[in-house]
């Protein structure tokens, strides 16, 4: 056996049964390390930076508690929490984004009211659009 076999099989016996890295653990991860950017590139108050740091390093050990967790139905209901209230939301609102960036015939407006999507076409000028939701007026300009 070569000895990168040997530490794989060493690794994937040690990580047996344990949680491994997930969403959760992957999101605290980037956080951590974006906080610790954030801490080298800003010049802030010394107490702002110990408190980044701080927090930054719980993240870290959070991460690392959750990857090498023995607990797997509690660190699995806690990723499923994860997805469902923040992965999802978020990912799904970036994609809508990106949709709303690349779409050029149309305006979209959010409805303050229920924040309901309302897409306008472009080129109407100054326009109240009524929520197809909840009735309210939205003032715009496409
Ligand atoms: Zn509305």
């Amino acid at each position: 056996m070569s000895f990168f076999q040997k530490i794989r099989n060493g690794l994937s016996r040690f990580m047996y049964g344990r949680n491994g890295a997930d969403h959760l653990s992957l999101a605290t991860l980037w956080a951590a390390i974006i906080l610790d950017v954030v801490n080298a590139i800003f010049k802030m108050p010394d107490f702002v930076e110990t408190i980044i740091g701080f927090i930054s390093t719980v993240l870290l050990l959070l991460t690392l508690l959750r990857i090498f967790s023995r607990k797997l139905e509690k660190r699995r209901a806690e990723n499923a929490w994860f997805l469902q209230k923040i992965w999802w939301p978020v990912k799904g609102k970036l994609n809508q984004n990106k949709q709303q960036r690349q779409d050029k015939e149309h305006k979209y407006f959010t409805c303050p009211n229920c924040r309901a999507v309302c897409r306008v076409p472009v080129g109407k000028g100054k326009i109240v659009i009524t929520c197809p939701r909840c009735r309210g007026e939205i003032h715009g300009r496409s």
